[in-house]
């Protein structure tokens, strides 16, 4: 037997063993949410340390920067020549929301018949507790039959990433050489169904602002000053109303020019995806009747590659309060999601540029930035193509199905700093969520039968990127 197959084996054979051990890390309630009992992730990071040493890593220990929570750090690098990857997971969950809304007890992980098979129900079961063990079981795969692995390994577990890995930057950065590696293998996404293994390769980026129009400094009686006096409310209306068309895109020039055009070549593997309109919708808690927005290309395009723009708050007076008035001023906040190539900062100067333009009437504006992020992307068919085809070829012996390329029209808090931190080392986003996990809401669970194959995929990877670089 080869040592892939030796480790193949030992990953199915001990599967159960595997389950066990997630089950016992996951009832550690470990939410790293302010106003919890944080001593708990102090019990996760020491129950990974156990199970980091038992996988046989070398060098294990709790690893903490001058405000990090405890991450935890292991590695096995015996193979000079041979790439070095970087496994990510975070041992921290999310608080469990409303406890009546759970049907299992979140923190005694339960196993039941659920959407794709057999499930654990339970917090942290998916997210991302089990992405631990995807790293874990394939690298005891190896160590325990053939006694060494196909290139050097090295593993780090954070503890915060759920408050928005706040000190991750801080961390890699003290810990820069330590953590130093030719590609990450970051395991905290999802797939996009069950069974179907993705990789996501864009988030796109933000930018947030407070946009306030002023007209007077009180409110004043509609009757006797309307007519005269412009309202803000409705200034604001035209004004945001200006900023799309009638498919709700950006239409305006100065933004319109910044924006990266559509690679055809990614809308063709977005087109193999099973995307079914009527369970987004569902999902989204849309009536059959209504229609999702018009897209060009393919509706994930829109979604993960496409700027889009929401209102999050508007307001110039309470419900409850709306009298007979023009009020003295009104409010809103925009939020302009960014496809990947953009430049969040001149996008949102044009922005700025383009309300100051508009304001009717001689109204005073202000404005403030409430945040701003940067998209991220790997390219994942242009210089990094090889070692992505490798590792779709490894999911798909896992999975035993052609793994998609997926975007995610989100951000995620970590992949930045990682990205700093490991200039140019390429990344992938891989997971073992599915649309059925609810990871952050109540009932979160795992598709035990795509945890096995995950790791399967793993062993493979390992193997694979070892051979093909
Ligand atoms: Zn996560």
């Amino acid at each position: 037997m080869t040592a892939r197959e030796q480790a193949l084996a030992f990953v199915e054979e001990n599967f159960e063993n595997t389950l066990e051990d997630l089950i016992s890390l996951s009832k550690i309630p470990s939410i790293s949410f302010p106003g919890f009992d944080h001593s708990t992730i102090d019990q996760s990071a020491e129950r990974v340390v156990e199970l980091m040493k038992d996988a046989g890593l070398e060098n294990v220990q709790v690893l903490k920067s001058k405000n990090s929570f405890p991450n935890v750090y292991g590695d096995h690098c015996h193979k000079p020549g041979k790439p070095t990857l970087l496994l990510y997971a975070h041992h921290d969950v999310q608080p469990i929301g409303e406890k009546d809304k759970w049907q299992t007890e979140p923190f005694v992980p339960t196993k039941k018949e659920g959407p794709g098979g057999m499930r654990l129900y339970g917090r942290g079961t998916a997210d991302d507790k089990a992405g631990i063990f995807v790293h874990l079981a394939a690298i005891k795969g190896f160590l325990k039959t053939a006694k060494e692995l196909p290139l050097n390994i090295k593993v780090l577990v954070e503890g915060e990433e759920e408050i928005g890995s706040p000190n991750l930057l801080e961390f890699l950065t003290e810990f820069n050489d330590q953590v130093q590696a030719d590609i990450m293998v970051l395991t905290d996404t999802a797939n996009f169904d069950c069974g179907l293994p993705s990789l996501t390769t864009s988030l796109r980026g933000m930018v947030c602002l407070d946009v306030e129009v002023i007209s007077s400094t009180k409110k004043l009686h509609n009757g006797l000053y309307g007519g005269l006096v412009p309202d803000p409310a409705m200034a604001l209306c035209k004004m945001l109303g200006s900023l799309t068309d009638d498919k709700n895109f950006v239409t305006v020039p100065e933004i319109v020019d910044l924006l990266p055009a559509l690679d055809p070549k990614l809308v063709a593997e977005f087109e193999k995806l099973p995307f079914n309109e009527t369970e987004f919708k569902e999902a989204a808690g849309m009536k059959a009747s209504q229609a999702l927005l018009p897209s060009e290309g393919h509706p994930l395009a829109n979604l993960w590659r496409r700027a889009s723009l929401v209102v999050n708050g508007i307001q110039a007076s309470e419900k409850s309060n709306a009298g007979n008035v023009i009020n003295p001023s009104a409010w809103a906040r925009l939020n302009l999601r960014l496809p990947p190539k953009s430049d969040p900062e001149k996008i949102e100067a044009a922005l700025i540029s383009y309300l100051n333009k508009v304001t009717p009437w001689g109204l005073e504006l202000k404005i403030k930035r409430e945040s701003l992020g940067s998209p991220w992307e790997t390219d994942a068919l242009g210089e990094h193509k090889e070692i992505f085809e490798i590792t779709r070829e490894s999911l798909k012996k896992g999975y035993g199905k052609e793994a998609a390329l997926t975007g995610c029209g989100a951000s995620i808090p970590f992949v930045e700093p990682f990205a700093l931190a490991l200039k140019g080392a390429p990344a992938l986003l891989v997971g073992i969520e599915d649309p059925y996990t609810n990871a952050h809401g109540e009932n979160e669970s795992l598709l035990i039968s795509d945890l096995k194959k995950a790791c399967l995929a793993q062993v493979h990877l390992f193997q694979d990127l070892a051979e093909k670089l």
